[in-house]
Protein backbone atom coordinates (compact mmCIF):
# COMPACT_ATOMS: atom_id res chain seq x y z
CA UNK A 1 0.00 0.00 0.00
CA UNK A 2 0.90 2.99 -0.85
CA UNK A 3 1.24 5.74 2.08
CA UNK A 4 -0.77 8.49 1.62
CA UNK A 5 0.06 12.68 1.43
CA UNK A 6 -1.16 15.22 3.67
CA UNK A 7 -4.71 15.66 2.74
CA UNK A 8 -5.11 19.26 2.14
CA UNK A 9 -1.91 17.93 -0.66
CA UNK A 10 -4.27 15.47 -2.43
CA UNK A 11 -5.89 17.95 -4.85
CA UNK A 12 -2.35 20.09 -5.24
CA UNK A 13 -1.27 20.30 -8.71
CA UNK A 14 2.78 21.37 -8.84
CA UNK A 15 3.49 24.47 -10.48
CA UNK A 16 4.28 24.40 -13.88
CA UNK A 17 5.50 26.92 -16.97
CA UNK A 18 4.65 25.33 -20.76
CA UNK A 19 8.15 25.35 -22.02
CA UNK A 20 8.13 24.79 -26.16
CA UNK A 21 11.58 25.04 -27.98
CA UNK A 22 10.86 28.17 -29.62
CA UNK A 23 12.95 30.97 -31.00
CA UNK A 24 11.71 33.79 -28.94
CA UNK A 25 10.64 32.80 -25.31
CA UNK A 26 8.70 35.67 -23.88
CA UNK A 27 6.69 33.45 -21.02
CA UNK A 28 8.54 33.71 -17.39
CA UNK A 29 9.23 37.18 -17.43
CA UNK A 30 13.16 36.34 -16.86
CA UNK A 31 15.56 39.41 -18.07
CA UNK A 32 16.16 39.12 -21.83
CA UNK A 33 20.28 39.37 -20.98
CA UNK A 34 22.44 37.88 -18.68
CA UNK A 35 24.23 39.67 -16.36
CA UNK A 36 26.77 42.19 -17.42
CA UNK A 37 29.99 40.16 -18.12
CA UNK A 38 32.20 41.71 -15.16
CA UNK A 39 29.68 39.60 -13.33
CA UNK A 40 30.92 36.44 -14.23
CA UNK A 41 34.56 37.22 -13.60
CA UNK A 42 33.35 38.78 -10.24
CA UNK A 43 31.48 35.14 -9.22
CA UNK A 44 35.05 33.64 -10.77
CA UNK A 45 37.10 35.29 -8.70
CA UNK A 46 35.09 34.38 -5.57
CA UNK A 47 35.21 30.24 -6.41
CA UNK A 48 39.08 30.91 -5.40
CA UNK A 49 38.36 32.17 -2.47
CA UNK A 50 35.54 29.12 -0.93
CA UNK A 51 36.45 27.07 1.66
CA UNK A 52 34.60 24.02 0.28
CA UNK A 53 34.89 21.75 3.36
CA UNK A 54 33.52 24.41 5.98
CA UNK A 55 29.65 25.27 5.88
CA UNK A 56 28.80 29.07 4.76
CA UNK A 57 28.30 32.21 6.65
CA UNK A 58 24.92 30.92 8.12
CA UNK A 59 23.65 34.70 8.61
CA UNK A 60 24.93 35.45 5.02
CA UNK A 61 26.65 38.79 7.02
CA UNK A 62 28.35 40.52 4.06
CA UNK A 63 25.40 40.14 1.79
CA UNK A 64 22.81 41.46 3.94
CA UNK A 65 25.00 44.21 4.67
CA UNK A 66 25.38 45.14 1.04
CA UNK A 67 21.65 44.62 0.94
CA UNK A 68 20.84 46.83 3.86
CA UNK A 69 23.02 49.99 2.22
CA UNK A 70 21.36 49.66 -0.98
CA UNK A 71 17.93 49.66 0.73
CA UNK A 72 19.33 52.50 3.24
CA UNK A 73 18.91 49.77 6.23
CA UNK A 74 20.29 47.81 8.66
CA UNK A 75 21.64 44.62 7.54
CA UNK A 76 19.23 42.97 10.15
CA UNK A 77 16.16 44.04 8.66
CA UNK A 78 17.30 41.60 5.51
CA UNK A 79 16.40 37.99 5.04
CA UNK A 80 17.26 36.13 2.10
CA UNK A 81 16.85 32.97 0.96
CA UNK A 82 17.15 30.61 -2.10
CA UNK A 83 15.04 32.10 -4.48
CA UNK A 84 11.70 34.49 -3.19
CA UNK A 85 9.55 31.56 -3.30
CA UNK A 86 12.01 30.26 -0.08
CA UNK A 87 11.60 33.75 1.49
CA UNK A 88 7.55 33.52 0.94
CA UNK A 89 7.88 30.38 2.14
CA UNK A 90 10.17 30.70 5.29
CA UNK A 91 7.54 33.57 5.76
CA UNK A 92 4.67 31.42 5.67
CA UNK A 93 6.32 28.71 7.95
CA UNK A 94 6.47 31.31 10.42
CA UNK A 95 3.27 33.03 10.38
CA UNK A 96 1.23 31.27 8.15
CA UNK A 97 0.23 27.43 9.01
CA UNK A 98 -2.50 25.04 10.33
CA UNK A 99 -5.94 27.25 11.94
CA UNK A 100 -4.61 30.44 10.56
CA UNK A 101 -5.69 32.28 6.73
CA UNK A 102 -3.73 33.72 4.63
CA UNK A 103 -5.31 36.07 2.32
CA UNK A 104 -4.36 37.03 -1.34
CA UNK A 105 -6.33 39.08 -4.00
CA UNK A 106 -7.00 37.83 -7.64
CA UNK A 107 -5.59 36.74 -10.15
CA UNK A 108 -2.15 37.49 -8.59
CA UNK A 109 1.13 35.14 -8.26
CA UNK A 110 0.05 31.52 -7.54
CA UNK A 111 2.62 31.03 -5.95
CA UNK A 112 1.05 32.57 -2.82
CA UNK A 113 -2.04 30.21 -2.79
CA UNK A 114 -0.17 27.17 -3.52
CA UNK A 115 2.64 27.97 -0.80
CA UNK A 116 -0.19 28.97 1.74
CA UNK A 117 -1.68 25.47 1.40
CA UNK A 118 1.90 23.24 1.27
CA UNK A 119 2.59 25.26 4.39
CA UNK A 120 -1.13 23.98 5.74
CA UNK A 121 -2.70 27.48 5.87
CA UNK A 122 -6.27 28.12 4.83
CA UNK A 123 -6.13 30.22 1.70
CA UNK A 124 -8.93 32.88 1.46
CA UNK A 125 -8.89 34.36 -2.04
CA UNK A 126 -10.88 38.21 -2.90
CA UNK A 127 -11.17 38.87 -6.43
CA UNK A 128 -10.17 41.98 -8.06
CA UNK A 129 -12.89 43.87 -9.91
CA UNK A 130 -12.67 44.88 -13.77
CA UNK A 131 -9.18 46.39 -14.52
CA UNK A 132 -7.81 44.91 -12.06
CA UNK A 133 -7.60 47.85 -9.67
CA UNK A 134 -7.79 47.40 -5.78
CA UNK A 135 -9.35 49.93 -3.41
CA UNK A 136 -8.73 51.00 -0.24
CA UNK A 137 -11.89 50.55 1.19
CA UNK A 138 -12.24 46.57 0.16
CA UNK A 139 -8.49 45.30 1.06
CA UNK A 140 -9.32 47.14 4.97
CA UNK A 141 -13.04 44.95 4.74
CA UNK A 142 -11.20 42.08 3.42
CA UNK A 143 -8.90 42.04 6.01
CA UNK A 144 -11.14 43.20 8.74
CA UNK A 145 -14.00 40.54 7.94
CA UNK A 146 -11.06 37.52 7.20
CA UNK A 147 -8.80 38.32 10.24
CA UNK A 148 -6.02 36.58 8.27
CA UNK A 149 -2.23 36.11 9.66
CA UNK A 150 -1.16 36.73 6.14
CA UNK A 151 -1.99 39.18 3.84
CA UNK A 152 -0.18 39.02 0.50
CA UNK A 153 -0.14 42.40 -2.05
CA UNK A 154 1.65 41.98 -5.42
CA UNK A 155 2.72 45.25 -6.70
CA UNK A 156 3.00 45.37 -9.97
CA UNK A 157 1.59 42.61 -9.94
CA UNK A 158 1.61 39.18 -12.11
CA UNK A 159 -0.07 38.89 -14.12
CA UNK A 160 -1.88 41.79 -14.42
CA UNK A 161 1.29 44.11 -14.25
CA UNK A 162 -0.83 46.92 -12.39
CA UNK A 163 1.03 48.74 -9.18
CA UNK A 164 -0.48 49.69 -6.02
CA UNK A 165 -1.59 52.38 -5.24
CA UNK A 166 0.47 53.88 -2.09
CA UNK A 167 -3.16 54.40 -0.49
CA UNK A 168 -4.30 50.63 -1.28
CA UNK A 169 -1.02 49.56 0.65
CA UNK A 170 -1.45 52.11 3.68
CA UNK A 171 -4.94 51.13 3.94
CA UNK A 172 -3.66 47.22 3.97
CA UNK A 173 -0.95 48.03 6.49
CA UNK A 174 -3.35 49.56 8.68
CA UNK A 175 -5.66 46.91 8.87
CA UNK A 176 -3.26 44.45 8.98
CA UNK A 177 -1.57 45.71 12.13
CA UNK A 178 -5.47 45.98 13.36
CA UNK A 179 -6.31 42.14 13.35
CA UNK A 180 -2.19 40.90 13.83
CA UNK A 181 -1.57 40.27 10.29
CA UNK A 182 1.53 40.64 8.24
CA UNK A 183 1.44 42.48 5.31
CA UNK A 184 3.52 41.06 2.50
CA UNK A 185 4.10 42.72 -0.28
CA UNK A 186 6.10 40.63 -3.35
CA UNK A 187 8.16 43.30 -5.27
CA UNK A 188 9.61 40.90 -7.67
CA UNK A 189 9.23 43.74 -10.05
CA UNK A 190 9.39 46.74 -7.72
CA UNK A 191 12.11 47.90 -10.13
CA UNK A 192 10.10 48.95 -13.07
CA UNK A 193 7.34 50.40 -11.15
CA UNK A 194 7.03 54.26 -9.85
CA UNK A 195 6.93 53.61 -6.37
CA UNK A 196 7.86 51.14 -3.91
CA UNK A 197 6.39 49.85 -0.10
CA UNK A 198 9.64 49.94 1.26
CA UNK A 199 9.34 53.58 2.12
CA UNK A 200 6.99 52.40 4.97
CA UNK A 201 8.90 50.13 6.67
CA UNK A 202 8.79 51.28 10.48
CA UNK A 203 9.71 48.58 12.89
CA UNK A 204 5.83 49.11 14.92
CA UNK A 205 4.66 48.29 11.51
CA UNK A 206 4.00 44.18 10.34
CA UNK A 207 5.48 45.34 6.84
CA UNK A 208 7.49 42.50 5.07
CA UNK A 209 8.64 43.62 1.07
CA UNK A 210 10.47 40.92 -0.53
CA UNK A 211 12.49 41.01 -3.99
CA UNK A 212 14.53 39.22 -6.00
CA UNK A 213 17.85 38.75 -7.94
CA UNK A 214 15.79 36.64 -10.63
CA UNK A 215 14.17 39.92 -12.80
CA UNK A 216 16.07 42.43 -12.80
CA UNK A 217 19.51 41.38 -11.79
CA UNK A 218 19.10 38.75 -14.36
CA UNK A 219 20.26 35.97 -12.25
CA UNK A 220 17.29 33.85 -12.39
CA UNK A 221 19.55 30.62 -12.36
CA UNK A 222 21.33 31.32 -9.01
CA UNK A 223 17.82 31.00 -7.24
CA UNK A 224 18.20 34.17 -4.71
CA UNK A 225 15.52 36.53 -3.19
CA UNK A 226 15.22 38.43 -0.11
CA UNK A 227 13.09 40.66 2.04
CA UNK A 228 13.36 43.92 3.87
CA UNK A 229 11.47 43.88 7.06
CA UNK A 230 11.45 45.05 10.87
CA UNK A 231 14.43 43.47 12.79
CA UNK A 232 12.11 41.25 14.72
CA UNK A 233 10.27 39.79 11.83
CA UNK A 234 14.08 38.76 10.59
CA UNK A 235 14.93 36.89 13.67
CA UNK A 236 11.45 34.88 13.37
CA UNK A 237 12.46 33.83 10.09
CA UNK A 238 15.74 33.34 10.84
CA UNK A 239 14.62 30.60 13.60
CA UNK A 240 12.07 28.71 10.95
CA UNK A 241 15.12 28.33 8.26
CA UNK A 242 17.08 25.49 7.53
CA UNK A 243 20.52 25.76 8.94
CA UNK A 244 23.13 26.67 6.15
CA UNK A 245 20.56 26.95 3.66
CA UNK A 246 22.58 30.14 1.44
CA UNK A 247 25.51 28.43 0.02
CA UNK A 248 28.68 30.39 -0.25
CA UNK A 249 28.99 30.50 -3.87
CA UNK A 250 25.39 31.76 -3.71
CA UNK A 251 25.80 34.60 -1.27
CA UNK A 252 29.16 35.27 -3.24
CA UNK A 253 27.33 35.62 -6.77
CA UNK A 254 24.37 37.96 -5.00
CA UNK A 255 27.69 40.41 -3.44
CA UNK A 256 29.08 41.23 -6.97
CA UNK A 257 25.87 41.51 -8.71
CA UNK A 258 25.41 44.49 -6.08
CA UNK A 259 28.49 45.82 -7.22
CA UNK A 260 26.26 46.67 -11.11
CA UNK A 261 23.81 48.63 -9.52
CA UNK A 262 24.50 51.21 -12.65
CA UNK A 263 24.24 48.54 -15.30
CA UNK A 264 20.93 46.63 -13.74
CA UNK A 265 19.14 50.51 -13.62
CA UNK A 266 20.22 51.26 -17.62
CA UNK A 267 18.85 47.53 -18.25
CA UNK A 268 15.20 48.36 -16.47
CA UNK A 269 15.34 51.82 -18.14
CA UNK A 270 15.34 50.08 -21.78
CA UNK A 271 12.92 47.48 -20.90
CA UNK A 272 10.70 50.10 -19.63
CA UNK A 273 10.91 52.16 -22.64
CA UNK A 274 10.45 48.58 -24.71
CA UNK A 275 6.83 48.04 -22.63
CA UNK A 276 6.29 51.41 -23.66
CA UNK A 277 6.78 50.75 -27.33
CA UNK A 278 4.99 47.22 -26.99
CA UNK A 279 1.84 48.26 -25.14
CA UNK A 280 1.24 51.13 -27.80
CA UNK A 281 1.54 48.74 -30.62
CA UNK A 282 -0.62 45.73 -29.34
CA UNK A 283 -3.24 48.34 -28.78
CA UNK A 284 -2.95 50.01 -32.56
CA UNK A 285 -3.77 46.16 -33.21
CA UNK A 286 -6.69 46.25 -31.57
CA UNK A 287 -5.42 44.48 -28.33
CA UNK A 288 -6.98 45.23 -25.28
CA UNK A 289 -3.93 46.20 -23.10
CA UNK A 290 -3.66 46.25 -19.53
CA UNK A 291 -1.15 49.12 -18.25
CA UNK A 292 1.80 47.56 -17.24
CA UNK A 293 4.52 48.79 -14.12
CA UNK A 294 6.64 45.44 -15.01
CA UNK A 295 8.16 44.04 -17.54
CA UNK A 296 5.92 42.28 -18.64
CA UNK A 297 2.28 43.05 -20.51
CA UNK A 298 -0.90 41.37 -20.26
CA UNK A 299 -3.44 41.69 -23.05
CA UNK A 300 -6.29 40.40 -24.93
CA UNK A 301 -6.60 39.99 -28.68
CA UNK A 302 -9.06 42.04 -30.63
CA UNK A 303 -11.34 38.40 -30.77
CA UNK A 304 -11.00 37.26 -27.18
CA UNK A 305 -9.13 34.61 -27.78
CA UNK A 306 -5.99 34.40 -26.22
CA UNK A 307 -5.98 30.36 -26.29
CA UNK A 308 -6.25 30.36 -30.39
CA UNK A 309 -3.79 33.46 -30.57
CA UNK A 310 -1.23 31.70 -28.33
CA UNK A 311 -0.70 28.59 -30.12
CA UNK A 312 -0.25 30.69 -33.82
CA UNK A 313 2.43 32.72 -31.56
CA UNK A 314 4.02 29.23 -31.06
CA UNK A 315 3.62 27.99 -34.52
CA UNK A 316 5.38 31.21 -35.34
CA UNK A 317 8.27 30.21 -32.97
CA UNK A 318 6.97 32.57 -30.20
CA UNK A 319 6.52 31.37 -26.53
CA UNK A 320 4.41 33.64 -23.99
CA UNK A 321 2.47 32.74 -21.05
CA UNK A 322 -1.54 31.28 -21.88
CA UNK A 323 -3.44 32.90 -19.16
CA UNK A 324 -6.95 32.29 -21.28
CA UNK A 325 -7.59 29.83 -18.90
CA UNK A 326 -7.02 31.44 -15.71
CA UNK A 327 -10.11 32.92 -13.29
CA UNK A 328 -10.78 37.10 -14.23
CA UNK A 329 -8.13 36.57 -16.87
CA UNK A 330 -10.39 34.91 -19.66
CA UNK A 331 -8.79 34.91 -22.95
CA UNK A 332 -5.81 36.96 -22.07
CA UNK A 333 -2.42 36.71 -22.60
CA UNK A 334 0.89 37.59 -20.63
CA UNK A 335 3.78 38.83 -22.89
CA UNK A 336 7.28 39.34 -21.33
CA UNK A 337 9.20 42.46 -22.23
CA UNK A 338 12.59 41.01 -24.16
CA UNK A 339 15.32 42.16 -26.37
CA UNK A 340 14.03 44.54 -28.58
CA UNK A 341 14.75 41.69 -31.68
CA UNK A 342 12.44 39.60 -29.47
CA UNK A 343 9.91 42.21 -29.21
CA UNK A 344 9.98 42.92 -32.72
CA UNK A 345 9.61 39.36 -33.56
CA UNK A 346 6.58 39.19 -31.11
CA UNK A 347 4.76 41.88 -33.11
CA UNK A 348 5.67 41.07 -36.05
CA UNK A 349 3.76 37.87 -35.39
CA UNK A 350 0.65 39.32 -33.94
CA UNK A 351 0.41 42.04 -36.68
CA UNK A 352 0.55 38.79 -39.18
CA UNK A 353 -2.12 36.91 -36.60
CA UNK A 354 -4.61 39.82 -36.20
CA UNK A 355 -4.31 40.53 -40.31
CA UNK A 356 -5.28 37.02 -41.26
CA UNK A 357 -8.39 37.17 -38.66
CA UNK A 358 -9.90 39.82 -40.57
C1 LIG B 1 9.09 35.77 -10.63
C2 LIG B 1 8.41 36.11 -9.38
C3 LIG B 1 9.04 35.86 -8.17
C4 LIG B 1 10.43 35.34 -8.18
O1 LIG B 1 10.62 34.22 -7.49
P1 LIG B 1 12.12 33.72 -7.27
O2 LIG B 1 11.89 32.55 -6.42
O3 LIG B 1 12.84 34.83 -6.59
O4 LIG B 1 12.69 33.41 -8.62
C5 LIG B 1 8.42 36.22 -6.99
N1 LIG B 1 7.21 36.81 -7.01
C6 LIG B 1 6.59 37.09 -8.16
C7 LIG B 1 5.29 37.78 -8.15
C8 LIG B 1 7.16 36.72 -9.38
O5 LIG B 1 6.51 36.95 -10.52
Amino acid sequence: MRPEVRPELRSLEGYHSAQVEVDVRLNTNEAPLGPPPGFVDAVKAAVEQVEWNRYPDRSASALRQALGELHSVAAEEVFCANGSNEVLQTLLLTYGGPGRRVLTFEPTYALHSHLTRITGGEHVAVQRSRGFVLEPDLVEDAIRTTSPSVVFLCSPNNPTGRVEPLAVIESALAAAAEVGAVLVVDEAYGQFAPHTALSMLDDERPLAVSRTFSKTWAMANVRLGYLVAPRWLVAELEKVVLPYHLDSLKQAAGLAALEFVAEAEARVAGIVEERGRLSDRLAELGCDVTPSAANFVLFTPPDGDGRTMWTQLVERSVLVRDTSSWEGLSGSLRVTVGTPQENERFLEAVTAIVGGAQ
